[in-house]
Parts: structure tokens; C-alpha cells; sequence
């Protein structure tokens, strides 16, 4: 981690939690990680339990985080959230561009830069995920896959709506597998993407920019992922829904 950059951790439950599990669950994390301070945490429950997550949270340190969202502010959407919606609950970050969202429900660049602007129009911080697939990286094209993706993500934007925003590197091969990243590739291709983020918004919001890593962080290998230069937290999946080891994560980030 570089100290130019607040570390942030953010646990994605994805389709698990009932709605009494989400309260439990963020209450025991609101006590147990109230003490941190010097990095960032969110938990991004399903829509039906962010507002008692909220109430669980208690106006304490950890912030709330959607999965997801509609670009739109209102309308004939069946089935869809909007933006204006979260920022009205109190979400401060969203989840754009999940590799489970392109794959599973085809959403693709141009509708990922959608969400970006409109969740950055209500006040909230976009959490943009990009990664490669297997095939991708066996092919060596990670660089070309991801680069792709965080141009069409953030072209267009102001320098420092860029500066603001989080990005998730996430291999999707990674993702649930149990077979994280190694520390060093993660941390060379975050510091791709930063060069890239340069390129396309300039310096100054390429080293304002935080880039986690994620896919397969787990309490024993957050701390090594954390102590490369270019990796700013993580985005977390499985290992987020289990208490002691979210915390265990959270407290690498503030090391
Ligand atoms: C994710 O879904 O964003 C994720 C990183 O999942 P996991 O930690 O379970 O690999």
C-alpha cells in the first residue's frame, strides 16, 4: 500500500443473507471493526437488506455499499434499483461493472461507464471492477482486456471525478476459486492499470486513484497482498460473510 492513498476494504455478500442474517452480520462487524480508523470499510449487502444494515451500522465508521444499480433515476424499469434510490437510503458506494454482472447478465462497457457517471452524479463512489477471464490471461491479452475496460469505464470523466472513484482489479478466474492472484502479479497489473488510468484522466488523478485487488482474499493472504506499492484494499466475496475474517482483513489494510 502507499501512504499517499486511504486503504479501503469492501466486503461484497453478494445473493446471501436473509434479511436477520444481514442485521446480525453487520452488527457484529460495526462492533468489532468501530476501532479502525485509518482505512475505509463498506459492506455491500442485497438491496432488501440495506436499510437495516444501515440501522445495524449505527452512524458508525463503516460505510454502506450497493451492488449494484439502474443508470436511470426513475421509470419503466421492472425489477431494477435506481441511484437516486441508494443515495436516498444512505449507500455511499456502488459495485459497477461486477465480472458476475457482464458474464451472467451480459452487461458490457458501455453500460458499466452509464452506471459510473450516473452513481458519480448522485454524490456516491463507484467501486468499477475489471479483470480478465482465464482464456484471457492464458492468451497474455490482460493488459489489452483490462485496459479496455477502465477506458471505456472512466473516458469522458473530469480528472477528479476519476481521482475519487475506486477500481477492483478482479481476475475473474480468481474470483470464488480459492485460487488468488499471486501478490506481485496483482500488484504489476494494478500498476498497468494506474498507467492507464494516467493516460486517460492525467497524473495527478492516477495517484489519487484507489485500486483494489480482488478475488480470493482470504484472512491468510491479505496481508502480502496489501504490502505491495500499488494494491490500495480489497474487494471481498466469500471470505466477507464470516466475521472474524473480514476483521482480519480489515486490520491488514491499517498495517
Ligand atoms: C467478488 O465477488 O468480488 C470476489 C472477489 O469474490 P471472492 O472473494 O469470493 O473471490
Amino acid at each position: 500500500m502507499s501512504s499517499d492513498r486511504r486503504p479501503i476494504v469492501a466486503g461484497n455478500w453478494k445473493m446471501n443473507t436473509t434479511l436477520g442474517e444481514a442485521r446480525t452480520l453487520a452488527g457484529a462487524l460495526a462492533r468489532r471493526l468501530a476501532a479502525i480508523e485509518a482505512a475505509d470499510t463498506v459492506v455491500c449487502p442485497p438491496f432488501i437488506s440495506l436499510d437495516a444494515v444501515r440501522q445495524a451500522l449505527d452512524g458508525g465508521r463503516m460505510a454502506l455499499g450497493a451492488q449494484n444499480a439502474h443508470f436511470e433515476e426513475k421509470g419503466a424499469f421492472t425489477g431494477e434499483v435506481s441511484v437516486a434510490m441508494l443515495a436516498d437510503l444512505g449507500c455511499q458506494y456502488v459495485i459497477v461493472g461486477h465480472s458476475e454482472r457482464r458474464a451472467i447478465f451480459g452487461e458490457r462497457d458501455d453500460l458499466v461507464a452509464k452506471k459510473v457517471n450516473a452513481v458519480l452524479a448522485h454524490g456516491m463512489t463507484p467501486i468499477v471492477c475489471v479483470g480478465e477471464s482465464l482464456q484471457q490471461n492464458e492468451a497474455g491479452k490482460t493488459e489489452q482486456v483490462v485496459g479496455g475496460q477502465v477506458r471505456a469505464a472512466l473516458g469522458g470523466l473530469p480528472p477528479e471525478q476519476v481521482g475519487s472513484l475506486v477500481i477492483a482489479y478482479e481476475p475473474v478466474w480468481a474470483i470464488g476459486t480459492g485460487r488468488a492472484a499471486s501478490a506481485a502479479d496483482a500488484n504489476t497489473t494494478i500498476g498497468f492499470i494506474r498507467r492507464t488510468v494516467g493516460e486517460v484522466a492525467g497524473a495527478d488523478a492516477a495517484r489519487a486513484t484507489r485500486i483494489q485487488y480482488g478475488g480470493s482474499v482470504t484472512a491468510a493472504n491479505a496481508a502480502e497482498l496489501f504490502g505491495q506499492p500499488e494494491i490500495d484494499g480489497a474487494l471481498v466475496g466469500g471470505a466477507s460473510l464470516k466475521v472474524d475474517d473480514f476483521v482480519v482483513i480489515c486490520e491488514a489494510a491499517v498495517r
